[in-house]
This record gives structure tokens, C-alpha cells and sequence, in this order.
């Protein structure tokens, strides 16, 4: 339809913690551009990174229109709200044009009984043996699964409704971009589930074009996936194909996708995805957050010098404010306190050794994932260091621009999107 802000089928959130990076992030979409390939930029920053580092939507929305015009970007980009809901809504509402609506709070709220009752009966096309393309194994979805999926879901799918309708009549219907993220919760919601999810999604009259679920297996912050990589890929692969049903049987937006959360770093699944989306014709969203940050911190070690002093204070102080600053990513995050170095003994590292230490480099036997989701998490460290801390990225600039940029398209971009 004219008139609708479609996202394209390759995207990718590009969160930045500072909004220093938008231009380096940029350059690697640029890159994938040249090469064939477009992966459009979105910036997303959640209500709780703005929080802790005392920043505003509108300044995320004024970094991204300036690498954009600096780089000469011409194709569509996209400023996300990541994780909102109704009470953090507002604060994004003129600077974005993408709504991620977090529902996860409201899943297992139970629905009226009435409402679940006549849900479960208006979808008997679900009910049964149901084969659909691109599925080895048939779902097998009964009365009782039914009702059990419509009662732990459809609270959290009208929330979503209500949380929709409140931006729709702040930016006008077909103006913004819709995605539903249900993945910071507990248990994994299986393809079967997802699909009766999409069906009541779609009966709310939400038209969402991404939706994020939560998959199975850990997805921790700024490092590899762990889990069982078959059951994933299978998993995924379901997930694919449930939607396109959705799409066909409830008239859904043609580009519905999946929207990866914590997406980050999870190198071990890039092959296995661009394999599914390659052979399915599917698109994705990778949501990438923190992986730029620690970018900055690569850099400034890279540095030497100042830099370098900068980076082991951060690591130092991060180290002391440990628990509290792991609090709030307590289900995302997990450090094993013996494998962090002692912050004198770090006080004494070579630039070499800080980087490799940091750098997600799985190959190298010197790569600590602890000591790097701890910095992952340390932002406000930096943040509240202020201008310190701001005054010294414009000063390495250059050398941290050539780790954001290489670190997006080597790293995420290429094996994800390109294939390589
Ligand atoms: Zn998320």
C-alpha cells in the first residue's frame, strides 16, 4: 500500500549506547550495499539504556539523521523504541518511527475465560494434524493446547493492542513500524506456539512486520550462542514457516519476519540462519546492542596512552559495582566471577593484551566472554564519567571507528546477511 513505512527484508538494530557511532555503523551497511546486499539500519535504544546513561530518543534520532546525511545514505533507516510499553511510550513517540511493544510482563496473565473460550473455537483451522510447507514434522495442536496457549498469550497480545493503538493515533496508521518482542521472559515459545501467537496478533488487528520471540538456549549479552545449535536450527526454521502460513492464512503483512534479540555476537548461528533464510526466501531482524560499546573500549585500549588508562578504570570500577550493575541483565547475562582478572593485575596490561582479552574472538585462547560481559553491562560506568569518557572517543576517534565499522560487517553483516 502507498503510504506505508515498510521495513526492507534484511535489517539490522544497530543499538549505540553514546550515539557516537552512527556513522562508522553506517559505513557497514554501506559496504554490504556495495557489495549486492542491503541491510537497512535501525537504531534502537530501550528505555532503560536511556535511563542509565541520562540520554533522550531525540538524541538518538538527531545521531542517525546526521551519519545519514554525512555518509549521503540514501535508502530507508529507522529509530526504534525498543522494548517500550505503556508507561515508557510517550517518551519515544515523536522521535521514532519504529515501536518495538514489549508484552513480556503481561504473558501468563490470565485471560477472560470467555474470551479464550470463543478464541479457541473462531481458529479450528489450527486445530489437528497441521502440515505446513517447509515443516518436516506436523504440529499437532488440540483443543486443550489451545486453550492453554490462548490463556498464558492473549492478555499480553490486547496489552499489545492497547500499547499499538496509542502510537497509531499519535503517528497515523501505516506511519511507523511495528514489532512485538516477547522475549525477555522465561520459557521459549515453540513454533506451534508462535503461530497460535501471529493468530491472535492478527485478530487484534495489530500489523506488526517483525515479531521477536523468545527461541531456546541462552542468549547472552556481547557473546555466543549456548545451546543446542540443531534443536535451534530446527526451531528457527519452524519459526519461518509458521509465519508465511500466518501471513497467507490471516492476511498479515507480506514482510513479516523474525526480529532476533541480543542478537549480538551470536556467531554460531549466522551460518545456520542465512542458510534458512537463503532456502526459505525470508527476511530477518538482527538486533544488535552493546556490541559497539565495547567497540569503543576496544579502541580506546587500542589506543594506548590515556585510552588505554580510561579502559582498565572502567574495567576497575565495573568491577567494583559488579552487582549492581548486572541486576537489571541478571536473565541475559552470565559471568563467571573466577575468570575475571583482578583489576591491578589489568592495571598492568599491554594495549595487545586489554584488546585481545575483549575482543570476541573465539578462535583466540586470550578471549575472556567474562570480563567482556561485564564490561558489556558497565555502560554507566562510562556514562557517568560524562564528558571524560566523551572528550577521549572524539580523540581516538579514528582508530574506534575502524573497530565499530569492522566488528559490524566482518563479524555480524557478512556470515549473517552476505553469506561468507
Ligand atoms: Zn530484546
Amino acid at each position: 500500500m502507498a503510504g506505508t513505512l515498510s521495513l526492507a527484508k534484511y535489517s539490522i538494530g544497530v543499538g549505540d549506547r553514546f550515539a557516537r557511532q552512527g556513522k562508522p555503523q553506517l559505513q557497514a551497511c554501506r559496504m554490504a550495499a556495495e557489495q549486492g546486499v542491503e541491510v537497512i539500519p535501525v537504531w534502537n535504544k530501550s528505555n532503560r539504556e536511556h535511563t542509565i546513561i541520562g540520554s533522550s530518543p531525540a538524541g538518538t534520532r538527531a545521531a542517525a539523521d546526521e551519519a545519514v546525511r554525512t555518509l549521503g545514505w540514501s535508502r530507508p533507516y529507522h529509530v526504534d523504541a525498543d522494548h517500550i510499553n505503556l508507561k515508557t511510550v510517550d517518551n519515544f513517540m515523536e522521535a521514532c518511527d519504529f515501536f518495538t511493544i514489549d508484552v513480556a510482563d503481561v504473558i501468563g496473565r490470565p485471560s477472560e475465560p470467555a474470551r479464550s473460550q470463543a478464541f479457541a473455537e473462531g481458529h479450528w483451522e489450527l486445530l489437528g494434524e497441521l502440515r505446513i510447507p517447509g515443516v518436516a514434522r506436523p504440529f499437532h495442536i488440540d483443543r486443550d493446547f489451545m486453550a492453554r496457549v490462548a490463556n498464558k498469550y492473549l492478555a499480553a497480545v490486547q496489552e499489545a493492542g492497547l500499547i499499538y493503538r496509542r502510537v497509531e493515533a499519535q503517528k497515523g496508521k501505516g506511519q511507523f513500524i511495528t514489532e512485538v518482542s516477547m522475549d525477555e521472559t522465561d520459557s521459549p515459545q515453540t513454533p506451534a506456539e508462535l503461530l497460535i501467537i501471529l493468530a491472535a496478533l492478527a485478530e487484534e488487528g495489530i500489523p506488526i512486520q517483525t515479531i521477536a520471540p523468545k527461541f531456546s538456549g541462552r542468549f547472552d549479552k556481547g557473546v555466543d550462542y549456548v545451546g543446542d545449535l540443531a534443536k535451534f536450527t530446527e526451531e528457527f526454521s519452524n519459526d519461518v514457516a509458521a509465519i508465511a502460513f500466518a501471513v497467507r492464512q490471516y492476511g498479515m503483512s507480506s514482510n513479516l519476519k523474525l526480529s532476533i534479540h541480543s542478537g549480538s555476537d551470536k556467531f554460531s548461528l549466522y551460518g545456520p540462519i542465512h542458510r534458512i533464510l537463503k532456502e526459505m526466501d525470508a527476511g530477518v531482524h538482527l538486533k544488535t546492542a552493546g556490541t559497539s560499546w565495547l567497540e569503543e573500549l576496544i579502541g580506546l585500549a587500542e589506543a594506548g596512552g590515556e585510552g588505554l588508562e580510561l579502559a582498565k578504570e572502567i574495567y576497575a570500577q565495573a568491577c567494583s559495582l559488579r552487582e549492581e550493575l548486572c541486576a537489571p541483565y541478571a536473565a541475559v547475562i552470565n559471568i563467571d566471577a573466577a575468570r575475571l582478572p583482578a583489576p591491578e593485575s589489568v592495571g598492568r596490561w599491554s594495549p595487545q593484551q586489554f584488546v585481545s582479552a575483549l575482543r570476541h574472538d573465539p578462535k583466540s585462547t586470550d578471549y575472556n566472554p567474562s570480563l567482556r560481559q561485564l564490561l558489556h553491562v558497565g555502560f554507566k560506568v562510562a556514562a557517568k564519567m560524562g564528558n571524560r569518557y566523551l572528550d577521549l572517543l572524539s580523540l581516538t576517534e579514528t582508530i574506534i571507528a575502524k573497530n565499530v565499522t569492522t566488528n559490524l560487517f566482518d563479524r555480524h553483516i557478512k556470515p549473517l546477511f552476505i553469506g561468507e
